[in-house]
């Protein structure tokens, strides 16, 4: 059965003193979860290697915020899917709004990330979503299912079930966001839903984990985990500290003790 993905990305935030703190404080609930739930967490990339060994690579998956789409060689400032591993991670996140924003991340360099991420058995989480301006002209679907085509674009069958596509409206994120209602956000789901399934058929499709984020928070969080097409959540600042992100968790937890 799929399992519902909890995580958290830090952005650029966090010390080696805070990063430990947190992973310390997370590390008593975590053991006790239900198999089902899948917790992660993106640090910065300094900490990845601190964080990873604080936890039970089977239980925690630790991630990358970005990553190079090369193995090796002549690109200063740029992290390589190899390195990725060696710290410990196994999951890449790509794609987000603030990369595509402010460092030039685009749709064909998400798909080299998504290649190269497979290519090393890393797990592409792609970020993709719509800005308030495409949610005001009506055209949401379109801006978003370009991004995910463009994402998997030559992305084989057989390596489809290993991404993830994280729905993050660019008008959900942040302090000046608002949250997707629970209906918002199953509806660009079932989008994208449908849209994999035109490109992979039902059962692929259907096996693919799709995460909501954008000001994710504990009044909203049970409440879009029980959407059909939402299969976790990626929070930012509700999960920063250990008290929120182990109060996301117990909220998924609930999800499987009826
Ligand atoms: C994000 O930036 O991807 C995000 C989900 O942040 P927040 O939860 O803080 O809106």
């Amino acid at each position: 059965m799929k399992k519902l993905w909890i995580g958290t990305s830090w952005k650029m935030n966090k010390d080696s003193d805070s990063a430990q703190a947190w992973a310390s404080a997370v590390l008593p609930r975590i053991e006790k979860l239900h198999p089902q739930l899948q917790p992660f967490v993106i640090p910065p990339f300094p900490y990845i290697s601190s964080v990873s060994s604080a936890f039970d690579a089977s239980v925690m998956k630790v991630g990358a915020q970005n990553m190079c789409w090369q193995e090796e060689g002549a690109f200063t400032g740029e992290v390589s899917p190899l390195m990725v591993k060696d710290c410990g991670g196994s999951v890449v996140e790509m794609g987000h709004s603030e990369r595509r924003a402010q460092f030039g991340e685009t749709d064909e360099t998400v798909n080299m990330k998504v290649h190269a991420a497979l290519r090393h058995g890393l797990t592409p989480l792609v970020c993709v979503g719509d800005s308030g301006k495409e949610k005001r002209w009506g055209v949401s679907r379109e801006a978003v299912i370009k991004q995910v085509k463009i994402a998997l674009y030559e992305v084989p069958d057989h390596q489809i079930p290993q991404v993830i596509i994280a729905y993050e409206p660019i008008w959900a994120i942040g302090e000046s966001g608002i949250p997707a209602t629970p209906q918002e956000a199953e509806s660009m789901h079932f989008a994208i839903r449908r849209a994999l399934r035109e490109l992979y058929g039902a059962d692929l499709a259907d096996a693919m984990t799709l995460l909501y984020g954008g000001s994710v928070n504990l009044d909203n969080a049970s409440n879009l985990l029980d959407q059909p097409n939402i299969d976790g959540v990626f929070v930012g600042r509700t999960a920063w500290n250990a008290s929120g992100y182990v109060q996301l968790l117990e909220i998924a937890n609930s999800k499987f003790s009826s």
